[in-house]
């Protein structure tokens, strides 16, 4: 916000040089690097919509490295610099990355900060399936619930919805450019969203056991049914007698594909899917994007289609 107060400064000087008739076209042509917001974000997905919404009249700083996992982040001494040079930040809070959030109680009150799970409606955290044993894994926020919002297209528009109000706010002489850049950015994600429900309605089976328990807001959306394997342990792999359990209840949904995240090990996932003569398939919960898939232009919405696709293939929906 202080670069904005400064920024206004400037833009009246020159209103004011304008005015007196020593006008340099040149020079009010020139765009004016102060004018950008600068703006934290939690992890890559908020990331995304941020860009999709400031296009280049933004600077983001992502508190999470582009790999890196966002589940109890621990700030680096340079992010919670960066934090503190931030005009609005847009976080993930209740206990999802406590680093953040105690770094945000020391910045200042001028510092804009947005909880985005204030923006949509959260889900409680899914029982654990009878006969596994071990705790309920760390991924679970204040209040018993599930913090991975950002996996239903649907939530994504209503964050974007909640980004472009902010930023309108924080800028209004942008109002217009965010409106319209928030607009097209809701327009994929609608046609993601409207892809999900048509190819998703006439399935085989509607059971997806997935390897941690990333993707309860996308089976509330579609009318799915989760089973994880991790979420059972925290830190342990589950073991034998939970994994049966878990096998056990994918057969009975007639299960033919177990879903497991490149990022993680896929043993377990094998282990079940052996269990019940199925397939593997990736499901990407994206919680981050390397380097390497963001040059190579991968988005939310790219690694969205591709999860669409095998579940399509993986559910045998027609
Ligand atoms: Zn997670």
């Amino acid at each position: 916000m202080r670069r904005f107060v400064l920024l206004g400064s400037v833009a009246l000087a020159l209103s004011v040089i304008a005015a007196c008739g020593s006008d340099d076209s040149s020079d009010s042509a020139t765009p004016d690097t102060t004018a950008t917001l600068t703006i934290a974000v939690a992890f890559y997905p908020v990331e995304e919509i941020v860009r999709g919404v400031g296009g280049d009249g933004v600077q983001i700083v992502d508190l999470t490295p582009p790999g890196g996992a966002p589940h109890d982040l621990e700030l680096t001494p340079q992010k919670v610099t960066d934090l503190e040079g931030a005009d609005l930040v847009f976080y993930i809070g209740r206990g999802f990355q406590p680093s953040v959030e105690k770094a945000l109680a020391g910045l200042p009150d001028n510092v804009i900060k947005v909880d985005l799970l204030d923006t949509v409606t959260l889900l409680p955290v899914t029982p654990q399936l009878a006969g596994t044993e071990g705790e309920v894994d760390g991924e679970v926020l204040e209040g018993n619930t599930d913090p991975h919002i950002w996996v239903d297209p649907a939530n994504m528009i209503t964050m974007t919805k909640a980004v472009e109000a902010t930023l309108a706010s924080a800028a209004p002489s942008e109002k217009a450019a965010f409106a319209s850049n928030a607009s097209d950015y809701v327009g994929e994600l609608t046609a993601l969203d409207g892809a999900f429900t048509t190819q998703l309605k006439t399935c085989e089976s509607r059971t997806i056991v997935t390897s941690h328990r990333a993707f309860e807001y996308l089976a509330n959306r579609y009318d799915l049914k989760q089973i994880p394997i991790a979420g059972i342990s925290p830190d342990e792999e589950p073991d034998p007698k939970s994994l049966e359990a878990v096998a056990a209840a994918a057969k009975a949904d007639g299960v033919t594909t177990v879903f497991f995240e490149e990022q993680v090990p896929k043993d377990l996932s094998e282990t079940v899917a052996r269990e019940i003569g199925a397939t593997t398939d990736a499901l990407d919960p994206i919680e981050s994007i390397t380097q390497d898939r963001l040059d190579a232009g991968t988005t939310y919405v790219s690694i969205q289609e591709a999860n669409l696709a095998s579940l399509v293939k993986g559910l045998r929906c027609t």
